[in-house]
């Protein structure tokens, strides 16, 4: 079972419900949208004007779960972890929690116009990459596997929303009842 709640009032239900079609699809398990959202504000740096996704992270991971599912917070807000400029997401591995924002994903931040179907496309290959962290993938070597490493869109772009045949193979192993 994969759960997924809104990080943020600006998180539409509307993309909630459309993801957790995908992710059904993909993972070949029940995905539903939990009431509620989660506030990102603590987790916010005002010298950076970002959000720090570890923090958020552990916001989810307070959340009760049954066990064996997989919670997936959605953001609408710019993610960072020390280290890095930006991420996309975080996640635990092999953990129960993970996190995607949509912030980076969308043209406007490149000066390029709205493409909705572009912003969907990349939300579930970056939710499909951080749930596939949380059944203890780590980052592969296909370029075209969801669990690429990516940290530019032109890299989320090229890869698809789909497992590798060897990345598959341990997620299956995972969800299996
Ligand atoms: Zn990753
Ligand atoms: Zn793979």
């Amino acid at each position: 079972m994969i759960e997924l709640v809104a990080v943020g009032e600006a998180v539409q239900p509307r993309r909630l419900n459309a993801l957790a079609l995908e992710l059904t699809r993909i993972f070949k398990v029940p995905c539903q949208v939990r009431a509620g959202v989660v506030d990102p504000a603590p987790a916010r740096d005002d010298t950076r004007q970002q959000y720090r996704s570890t923090t958020i992270l552990d916001r989810l991971r307070l959340l009760n779960l049954p066990n064996r599912t997989r919670l997936l917070g959605v953001a609408a807000v710019d993610l960072f972890v020390p280290i890095f400029t930006f991420v996309f997401g975080e996640a635990e591995v092999d953990g129960h929690c993970a996190l995607a924002s949509t912030y980076r994903l969308e043209e406007e931040r490149y000066g390029l116009p709205a493409n909705e179907e572009k912003l969907r496309e990349r939300l579930t290959k970056e939710a499909v990459h951080e749930l596939g962290h949380t059944y203890g993938l780590r980052h592969c070597d296909d370029w075209q596997c969801v669990m690429a490493s990516s940290h530019s869109v032109e890299l989320v772009d090229v890869k698809q929303a789909e497992f590798c045949e060897e990345c598959a193979a341990v997620v299956r192993e995972f969800t299996r009842v």
